[in-house]
């Protein structure tokens, strides 16, 4: 049957407010499921089931799949649609809220996911602070929003590229068409590989030194050195100790030197 078939069958109308655009090509949940280098030692958590064409897919390679959904309508259509499979768990519960500590069995754990991109965000700062350690996540993001992740210095350059790539070695995995979905959307997908810097995670406190960025970015059009008067008084000597120009603007400035500078006032 297809994604719309069950649907219909289930009588399930779909929300824009859950993000629901659901694969409709199993060939793309296979070939994710392949690059994301799945085997039976792992344990997958997936982020939002919908009606479950990718966990099916993540169960055929996967020791266990533990499988997040929202959306409670969806329940009776998973039940027979992945009733063939034991090693799957199905969670109804909002991700945001779910407590991860309470995931066992992660001897080798990963996240494989088309997630709901309204909660992009806040997943990738969930799995980060909360989650039992993990080899990497292989997530499904809005071609935009994963652009701005992997941005360099310059006019795509944000708060969220600065945490992403702090936090995560990226890497693409592949892109996605948004003609595979249903119903389709505006934009096409990408699905990228994070895995953990666990370096960085020690070493720089994920709330604070996103907090020090933000200030850093709170007024794009501003110089550097007026965003950072809010929280230090003489902003010219840090940026002279750091070897930066007093005119430049937070988008052209690097991440290691935002390290460096974060380093040097933590210091
Ligand atoms: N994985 C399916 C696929 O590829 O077809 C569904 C993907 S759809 C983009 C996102 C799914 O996440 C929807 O089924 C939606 O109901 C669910 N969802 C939305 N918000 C959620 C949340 N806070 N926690 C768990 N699931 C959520």
């Amino acid at each position: 049957m297809t994604t719309s078939e069950w649907l219909k069958k289930y009588n399930i109308k779909l929300k824009k407010s859950l993000g629901q655009n659901f694969l409709t090509v199993r060939s793309i949940a296979e070939e994710i499921v392949t690059k994301s280098l799945v085997t039976f030692e792992d344990t997958v958590i997936e982020i939002g089931s919908g009606i479950g064409i990718l966990t099916e897919e993540l169960a055929k390679r996967a020791k266990n799949v533990i499988s997040f959904e929202i959306d409670e309508r969806l329940k009776p259509l998973l039940i027979e649609k992945l009733k063939n499979y034991d090693n799957i768990e199905l969670i109804f519960k909002d991700f945001l809220k779910a407590d991860l500590s309470q995931i066992r069995d992660y001897k080798k754990l990963k996240y494989v996911a088309n997630i709901p991109y309204y909660i992009s965000s806040p997943i990738l700062e969930k799995i980060l602070k909360e989650s039992p350690n993990f080899d990497y996540a292989v997530l499904m993001f809005q071609k935009e929003f994963g652009g701005r992740m992997i941005a360099q210095a310059g006019k795509a350059y944000s708060p969220l590229s600065i945490f992403v790539q702090t936090y995560y070695d990226v890497d693409k995995i592949m892109d996605v068409s948004k003609t595979n979905f249903v119903p389709i959307p505006k934009v096409d997908s990408v699905v990228l590989k994070l895995t953990p810097n666990h370096k960085n995670l020690e070493e720089l406190d994920p709330d604070k030194f996103m907090k020090f960025i933000h200030q850093c970015f709170s007024n794009r059009r501003k110089t550097l050195k007026n965003n950072l008067k809010s929280i230090i008084s003489n902003p010219e000597t840090l940026l002279k100790e750091i070897g930066l120009n007093e005119l430049v603007r937070p988008e052209v400035v690097p991440i290691e030197t935002y390290i460096k500078m974060y380093k040097r006032l933590e210091g």
